[in-house]
């Protein structure tokens, strides 16, 4: 496996290279559901970048920045055993020197549910996927459906910026519990981790009504509310696959997104039915 950390000299690398590029961007401390990524990724491709990068901008002042899991060292050991060729590690400067151009997220799309309670988030992650994307330019890029706001904002961007790499998008890996992994669950202690199980019971919740015909989404929204208390819900709602307000669950065509907060730590979750 090849570390590199300056992008121009990626980029001369990838330039010698023949065959289908797979691509696998995260912010390390890398757990079971990034590794389901790698794996898809060396499955489909001939060659397979990893990037790390902990991407300033898309933390908002007073965010946990400072202090997100870093694990470099164990990340470099996984991605050497899953068969990685390229693991792009860069730096801030590297990545952003003084730029004045940047993406800006959708209006509205940008700026509901997690880009509400993170306002200019999505501008972040926008500008450094299509960075990202532009400097490895693969043939499939690999994404999780636990970030699906974020999923469907790059899938957006690729199309309507008409890039020309292929989304890959990926189901969210759980512990044995059910719990989605996430690099911030290690904030959580014992007490605090027993109720975020609430969420994916929430979600559980909401499978069932659908499989015996409760397809309105008050009525399961409501249900999986009483699932959660007493955790701080930041939003539960259910959209459709392009993210507008849907009344009743189209089977095949909706998403459920829950973010609720135990203890300090925002947790993501959704089902996809
Ligand atoms: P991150 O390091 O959090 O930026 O995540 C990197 C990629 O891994 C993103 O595409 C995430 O959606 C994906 N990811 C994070 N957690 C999971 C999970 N539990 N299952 C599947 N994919 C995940």
């Amino acid at each position: 496996m090849q570390i590199i950390s300056n992008p121009l000299e990626l980029q001369e690398y990838l330039k010698t290279q023949k065959g289908s590029v797979g691509f696998v961007p995260t912010m390390g401390a890398l757990h079971e559901g990034h590794i389901s990524l790698i794996k898809r990724a060396r499955a489909e491709n001939e060659l397979l970048v990893v990037s790390i990068f902990l991407n300033p901008t898309q933390f908002l002042k007073g965010e946990d920045l400072d202090s997100y899991p870093t694990k470099d060292e164990a990340d470099k050991k996984i991605c050497e055993m899953s068969g990685v060729d390229v693991l792009f590690f860069p730096n801030v400067v590297d990545m952003y020197g003084d730029d004045e151009v940047s993406l800006q997220a959708p209006n509205v799309r940008g700026y509901v549910l997690e880009g509400a309670t993170r306002p200019g988030h999505f501008n972040g992650v926008l500008t450094v996927v299509m960075k990202l994307l532009n400097i490895v330019n693969p043939t499939n890029a690999y994404f999780g459906k636990k970030d699906a706001q974020q999923l469907n904002l790059i899938t957006l961007m690729v199309k309507q910026l008409f890039m020309s790499v292929n989304v890959v998008a990926m189901d969210t890996v759980r512990e044995s519990d059910g719990l989605a992994l996430s690099s911030r669950n290690i904030y959580l202690n014992e007490y605090d981790r027993k109720e975020a199980l609430k969420i994916s019971a929430s979600l559980r919740v909401a499978t069932k009504m659908v499989s015996s015909g409760k397809i309105k989404t008050q009525e399961i929204i409501q249900n999986m509310r009483e699932t959660l208390y007493p955790l701080e819900i930041a939003y539960v709602t259910i959209l459709n696959r392009d993210f507008e307000n849907i009344n009743s669950v189209e089977i095949g065509n909706t998403v459920i997104l829950v973010e609720a907060i135990a203890g300090e730590t925002r947790l993501l979750d959704n089902l996809w039915i």
